[in-house]
């Protein structure tokens, strides 16, 4: 019985996540929408379960340039989203999940020229999509 709260809390936030895939939300957000007014689940609890989920789950995180918090981002169809790199559309938001072999073969590259070891689950290249590409300003 001991688990149960915090197995509820993990749930709810499993829930809105998947009600609410590809869509940018901080901490903050979710967090309310889990308690959904009451006071009932601490906030440390929510970001210890969302640390958990961008370890095992499809959630990654990424920061927002020229911002402070994190946000978080829900996928279903990935998974190890802490072992690959992400792209995101600068426009839209849209968020690509770097898993292709190439994507390894450019880090191994950056340790062998650069001495640099990327750190996945922190990295985001910032592009422009071709569906915004696509859209002529008037
Ligand atoms: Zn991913
Ligand atoms: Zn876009």
């Amino acid at each position: 019985m001991k688990n149960t709260y915090k197995t509820k809390a993990r749930e709810e936030i499993i829930s809105y996540l998947k009600n609410h895939p590809e869509q940018r939300l901080t901490a903050r957000e979710i967090y309310e929408a889990v308690c959904d007014g009451e006071k009932t689940v601490d906030r440390t609890t929510i970001y210890r379960n969302l640390d958990r989920l961008c370890e095992n789950g499809g959630l990654m995180r990424f920061k927002e340039p020229n911002q402070e918090s994190w946000y978080y981002q829900y996928s279903s169809d990935h998974e190890h989203c802490d072992r690959h790199m992400h792209a995101q559309c600068s426009v839209c938001g849209k968020v690509f999940h770097l898993d292709r072999p190439f994507v390894d073969a450019f880090a191994e590259g950056m340790i062998k020229e650069y001495g640099l070891d990327i750190s996945p689950a922190d990295t985001v290249i910032l592009g422009k999509c071709s569906e915004c590409k696509g859209i002529k300003r008037s």
